[in-house]
């Protein structure tokens, strides 16, 4: 409002005002806008569901600025919000964009310029998509061939491959690939001969394998290393369309939010670059890697936040995975009674690390699968929370929980971050490893999520499929694509439709403290949603795996549409 004056001059403009008809014109414009609603464009004939706290589902939504102003009736906000632009659902369902609580974006945006061997069934299928690779990205003898994705579980022979095929198949390339959990890998006799790696070579964490005084190629968690760390990065260019690639395949399976776990400042710096340029409009929540490079820089400036991106949280690992018999358990693998698997790092530096992140503002997300690593986790964690606390420091997979500890996830409100497909990868071989007793507390995610009353989840892809639908799935129906077991795996831990929906939205936005901004679709919100062809909620449960996303719009900028069919 401005401060009327009545000074002579403008009483007289009063008495006298120098009309024009521009200027009634103008009035009139002004006058007829007034009131009316703005907003740039509004969703309706859609069956929304917001998942706010009564789980109310709404017709239409008004969106203005990348945020929603208002949810009701399609023929209410038609009618108020006059000018905008409309967008008919057609009736279709939906939901908040969906946010993976736990995976590697990176990691999978750099699969996409590797050997992707997920899914092969045999090592010859590996050696196989290798020489394929080669030939068809001609690469010129001395390039590094990595790979990703092998699992000796998915094979007829189930033992872990040697390195002879690599050496007399392509011994001009130095070769090294990564089994799909990441804990493990093998490597070509010219990738061991640049790391400098030799037969009987010991180190903490981790193992080089050998067999009658010879190398395997086998390099075992701490020791895939040695070789990872004399591999040369990929150029910036090749990232950057990787990481636009992999963009476009998130978005077209609706996923709007990915927590992407374990990077360096350097990959955050990559990250808010591209989006700060606008081409990567993916949303990003980065957990930091276990590192002092990442301590020394983050610690003393704090958690780093844009309308994208939050930086706001430390992955450190307790320990490897269960494929590969590196899981910390308590007791001796039933399939290996001579091994139950180790810790990465010293009990102590656990407890060091979270005294440490305490005093920050960022939050402890620790690595922890087998449950001796998720004991010492948990009694890390309390050592330095003592109570109930808001700090919603997370075990990342709380794969394998003893009965004794799951108490301890609600005592000191320690989140547990699960990726469902897990179970249902590992379902066939998990009781060989744990036996019938122990496995029973391994993938329980109903027993987890009623310690606090929510659990975010996630994929971990590129160790799974990046498809949010996969994972919806896996938790409710608790089988696999075949609809194997019957009856689900372990049923009593599968969650409801409404918990799976809101693991992969609300509660995954809390995961990391977004809540307020996102997860649900409320006034206020960024407008971060998708149109599916199905409704998530009602279509028969062999049919999820079948729903299409028809769009994803992210800020309220849509950028992904299904073409044809
Ligand atoms: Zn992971």
């Amino acid at each position: 409002m401005f401060p009327v004056i009545f000074t002579r001059k403008n009483f007289v403009m009063m008495v006298r005002p120098p009309v024009s008809v521009a200027f009634l014109v103008f009035l009139f414009f002004c006058l007829s806008s007034f009131g009316q609603a703005k907003a740039d464009f509004v969703l309706y004939n859609a069956k929304v569901y917001t998942m706010n706290a009564g789980f109310q589902t709404v017709e239409a939504v008004a969106i203005k600025d990348g945020r929603i102003v208002e949810l009701g009736k399609s023929a209410t906000l038609l009618a108020k919000y006059k000018q905008a632009k409309k967008v008919d659902a057609a009736g279709k369902s939906v939901y908040p964009g969906f946010i993976d609580a736990h995976a590697h974006f990176l990691g999978y945006a750099h699969s996409l310029i590797t050997v992707d061997l997920t899914g092969t069934t045999s090592w010859e299928d590996c050696l196989e998509r290798i020489r394929d690779f080669i030939n068809k990205k001609s690469l010129t003898p001395g390039t590094w061939v990595q790979g990703r994705g092998w699992d000796q579980n998915d094979w007829l022979v189930k033992e872990f491959p040697d390195k002879q095929k690599l050496d007399s198949l392509f011994p001009a390339y130095p070769i090294f690939l990564t089994r799909i959990d990441g804990h493990a890998a093998i490597a070509s006799q010219l990738a061991l001969d640049k790391a400098g790696v030799k037969a009987g070579q010991e180190l903490v964490g981790g193992k080089v394998e050998t067999r009658h005084g010879m190398l395997t190629g086998i390099l075992v968690d701490n020791a895939t290393d040695l070789v990872e760390r004399v591999i040369p990065d990929f150029s910036a260019i090749q990232m950057r369309d990787a990481i636009l690639q992999a963009q476009e395949n998130c978005f077209a399976v609706g996923l709007t939010t990915i927590v992407d776990c374990g990077l360096s400042r350097f990959d955050v710096a990559a990250i808010d670059s591209l989006q700060k340029k606008g081409e990567l409009k993916m949303r990003m929540v980065v957990m930091l890697a276990d590192d002092p490079i990442n301590y020394n820089y983050y610690l003393a400036r704090g958690p780093y936040k844009t309308e994208r991106l939050n930086v706001n949280a430390f992955k450190i690992y307790a320990d490897g995975a269960l494929g590969s018999r590196g899981a910390c358990l308590l007791k001796p693998y039933t399939d290996k009674p001579e091994g139950q698997g180790f810790l990465l790092r010293n009990k102590s530096y656990y407890y060091e690390v979270a005294r440490k992140i305490y005093n920050s503002g960022f939050q402890a997300c620790t690595h922890a699968i087998g449950d001796s690593a998720n004991r010492e986790i948990l009694h890390a964690y309390a050592s330095v929370l003592k109570g109930k606390n808001n700090r919603r420091w997370r075990i990342e997979h709380a794969q394998v929980i003893n009965a004794a500890d799951f108490g301890l996830f609600g005592k000191y409100n320690i989140i547990p971050s699960v990726q469902p497909t897990h179970a249902t990868s590992d379902m066939y071989w998990a009781i060989d490893r744990l036996g019938p007793d122990r496995v029973k507390g391994a993938y329980a995610y109903a027993h987890l999520m009623n310690e606090n009353g929510w659990i975010p989840l996630g994929t971990d892809f590129p160790v799974e499929d990046i498809s949010p639908f996969k994972t919806f799935y896996a938790v409710v129906a608790r089988q696999d694509a075949g609809g194997y077991p019957r009856g689900g795996y372990q049923k009593e831990n599968a969650l409801t439709r409404k918990q799976a929906l809101l693991g992969m939205t609300l509660w995954a936005a809390k995961g990391s403290f977004e809540e307020k901004e996102k997860g649900s679709l409320e006034k206020g919100k960024w407008a971060d949603f998708i149109i599916t062809d199905q409704d998530l909620m009602q279509c028969k449960m062999e049919d999820v795996l079948k729903v299409k996303v028809l769009a994803t719009c992210v800020q309220g900028e849509f950028v992904y549409e299904k073409r044809g069919n």
